[in-house]
């Protein structure tokens, strides 16, 4: 069956001592307290290998927040998928709404993205959502389901390998939170994509999280639900309290 995750996304937050400080106060949190879900980081590239040997494996998994569309070469300034498995790390996010909206990312770009992943034993959690224009005109549904372009041409081995983020834009950052009710209803259709294209199990066994304004206030309510398997977290990442505290919704 389908994993609990609950992952943070650290952004371009703290420097490298500060990542450290905050990877050891967590690994310490966890090891005195165990999850009762898989716990994942994800921080900026420059961190990863520092990060990875001081977090037990067992208790928390690490990621990137990016990773070049190109295997190697004359890319000034990119990070390849190899590189980023090099230090570790085993998740790679791909798809934020900042990528897309900041960076131009396209729905071919990250395609191109999530192959070279997955080539690099890199597990992708992958983030769909709408923005509040789209939300407002009710074409969710729709939008979610060309993002899912990106990652509906993989094989069914592969796209099994992969993690869900359902990411409102309207939610992120903004302190608005998806109700429970809105969260459910989209993970359930984004499930039923995934059941149409790849079959029941498969979908089944897909482990969709739900990120935008998640806080230890919100999260037991929104993870209660059949569909929603966890959470991607931004800011309340920053903080082990308030991260333990999300983790902790699954206690
Ligand atoms: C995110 O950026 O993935 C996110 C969910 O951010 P926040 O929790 O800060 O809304």
């Amino acid at each position: 069956m389908r994993k609990n995750i609950v992952a943070g996304n650290w952004k371009m937050n703290k420097n490298l001592q500060e990542g450290i400080a905050l990877a050891k106060e967590l690994n310490e949190a966890l090891t005195a307290d165990k999850p009762n879900c898989d716990v994942v980081i994800c921080t900026p590239f420059i961190h990863l290998a520092s990060v990875t040997p001081i977090v037990d494996s067992a208790l928390i998994g690490v990621g990137a927040e990016n990773c070049a569309d190109k295997v190697s070469g004359a890319y000034t300034g990119e990070v390849s998928a190899e590189m980023v498995a090099s230090t570790g790390a085993q998740y790679v996010i791909l798809g934020h709404s900042e990528r897309r909206s900041y960076y131009g990312e396209t729905v071919e770009i990250l395609e191109e993205k999530v192959k070279l992943a997955l080539a690099n034993n890199l597990t992708p959690i992958f983030c769909i959502g709408e923005v509040l224009e789209e939300r407002q005109a009710e074409k969710q549904n729709e939008v979610v389901a060309a993002q899912l372009a990106s990652v509906f041409t993989l094989s069914a081995e592969d796209f099994s390998k992969i993690v869900l983020a359902y990411e409102p834009v309207w939610a992120i950052g903004t302190g608005l939170t998806a109700t429970p009710e809105q969260a459910q209803d989209i993970h359930a259709y984004i499930r039923s994509l995934i059941a149409e294209k790849y079959g029941q199990e498969i979908a089944d066994n897909c482990s969709i999280l739900y990120g935008g304004s998640c806080k230890p206030s919100n999260a037991k309510e929104l993870f209660a639900k059949p569909d929603v398997d966890g959470g991607l977290i931004g800011g309340a990442a920053l903080k082990v309290a308030d991260f333990k505290g999300i983790i902790d919704a699954f206690k």
